[in-house]
């Protein structure tokens, strides 16, 4: 530190005293009695680390927005935040989050999460993504490139957010096939995070297609989040069989694989295809999973998923279906009309064995699948799956411990990108050189407060948020008016 404040301290004689503030700053300073003074200091946390194992009373210095001392003793800080009491962990980073606009955003911060990304549905132009959000952005984002997306836009669907002409229901043709080639291998040498899939949607993608680009995701070394073809109970449309397509596919052409929300492709049969995934790393593949904690799934009524036949494969009827504009839950008659119109549903599916099962299980990473703000009954997962965790899951169920669950939100997912994007490395970890993204709860008092019938409800205990250094929730309450968040993005290499 001390050649740091050298340098300073000459750049203040030969230059203006405004510059000398400018770099006491960003440089650090020293008190009177000789200490480092940091540009934030958390005091008297307990600290819990999932990389390192350290769950202990610290201190922790802020600078530059990292993370530059962890200490027992007192440090000093221009700011400071009283932790005594509270949970300081690394801010939760939501691998899937279809929910990326300010007012989400500010949802996810008070429900601790410091780094937002959809990499299930992802974009079709990974430029225009990321540069919507730059400078304007509350938490940290980033996007994968989405085969739906390119699809949609290859086959000329006139799908919203998902295919509902020719994208869902027609096999692309040679001509086609290249030009869906091209755009993912261009979202990946700009810098998309992943490869996003959602067969499910374009249900008549054949498995070649399938296959290739799960070959161009190996060539550049991204993940392929996918929503399995089959998420039902019957053969030969099972979450089993769906399962098997991605697995083969990720070890036949090398490609790292990442199955989303895996309660809602296993429904009953969860722990199978939780097996699946766990047999497959064993072996030796780089495969991987997540699960939101509810036991409904949410989706569009318009979508293929929906196509004749979705009783007998989802095993459920009209009435588990719950129109989110209205709350009200579908007929015949109304899935009808509803269906024509397009909107968001929420889809009451899931057991609770599959979900507490998922959600406890070590090595199922946490992810909130969350969805736009579409209507007054939406589903909560994207405002409140963190909390929902900790204060349902881990501290009245006991169904898993608070170090287990903090790692399935923060190191797991850095750990899980790291290798594609390398910025990942410095997130995810309470570590001297880390990104301070760094959440601070009240492990006694965190707890969701959205529901499906108020969905639009902060969640409580989460008492500061930092991002990138910069307070974003502090004493429980959004900041107004900053905008700390940062591209999350792989290196651009064309
Ligand atoms: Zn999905």
């Amino acid at each position: 530190m001390s050649h740091l404040l050298i340098r300073g301290w000459r750049k203040v004689a030969a230059a203006t005293v405004l510059l000398a503030a400018a770099v006491a700053i960003t440089s650090g300073s020293i008190a009177s009695n000789g200490a480092e003074t940091y540009d934030l200091t958390i005091a008297n946390g307990r600290v819990m680390d999932p990389e390192s194992g350290l769950d202990a009373i610290r201190n922790i210095g802020i600078r530059g927005g990292k993370i530059a001392a962890i200490s027992s003793s007192a440090l000093e800080g221009n700011q400071s935040i009283d932790a005594k009491g509270l949970v300081v962990a690394p801010g939760f980073i939501d691998l899937h989050e279809h929910g990326q606009e300010p007012r989400n955003y500010q949802f996810q911060a008070h429900d601790g999460v410091t780094t937002s990304l959809e990499l299930e549905a992802g974009t079709a132009d990974v430029d225009q993504w990321y540069a919507r959000r730059e400078g304007k952005s509350l938490i940290n984002f980033g996007v994968s490139v989405g085969h739906i997306p390119v699809r949609m836009k290859v086959m000329k669907d006139a799908g919203a957010f998902l295919p509902v002409g020719d994208a869902a229901h027609r096999q692309a043709t040679p001509a086609e096939l290249q030009l869906i080639d091209d755009d993912i291998e261009k979202g990946l040498g700009r810098g998309a995070l992943a490869v996003g899939m959602g067969i499910n949607y374009t249900a008549a993608a054949t498995h070649d297609e399938i296959v290739d680009v799960f070959g161009l995701a190996a060539k550049y070394g991204a993940s392929v989040h996918v929503h399995l073809r089959h998420a039902g109970l019957q053969e030969p449309t099972t979450g089993l069989v769906g399962i098997e397509e991605v697995i083969a596919a990720a070890a036949a052409t090398g490609a790292p694989l990442h199955v989303v929300h895996i309660t809602s492709m296993g429904l009953k049969n969860t722990p199978r295809l939780i097996a699946m995934v766990k047999g497959a790393r064993e072996r030796g593949l780089d495969a991987t999973t997540e699960c939101y904690p509810y036991t409904a799934g949410s989706t569009q009524l318009e979508s293929a998923i929906f196509d004749p036949g979705w009783q007998d494969r989802q095993g459920i009827t009209f009435k588990d279906i719950q129109w989110t504009k209205t709350g009200e839950r579908l007929t015949a008659e109304s899935f009808e009309k509803y269906r024509r119109e397009g909107g968001t549903v929420v889809i009451f599916s899931i057991p609770e064995e599959a979900t507490r099962t998922a959600v406890a299980d070590p090595t199922v990473m946490i992810a909130s699948d969350g969805m736009p703000l579409s209507g007054a009954k939406i589903h909560p997962r994207g405002q409140a799956t963190f909390s929902r965790v900790l204060g349902h899951y881990v501290r009245e169920e006991k169904a898993l411990d608070l170090m287990t669950a903090l790692r399935k939100m923060t190191l797991m997912p850095a750990q899980r990108l790291e290798k594609r994007a390398p910025m990942f490395k410095d997130k995810g970890r309470i570590r001297v050189g880390a990104d301070a993204d760094i959440t601070v709860f009240d492990a006694d008092r965190i707890i969701d407060k959205a529901t499906y019938e108020e969905p639009l409800r902060y969640s409580e205990g989460i008492q500061f948020v930092l991002v990138n250094g910069v307070t974003v929730v502090k004493d429980g309450q959004l900041v107004d008016g900053i905008f700390p968040g940062r591209a999350a993005r792989a290196p651009i290499s064309q």
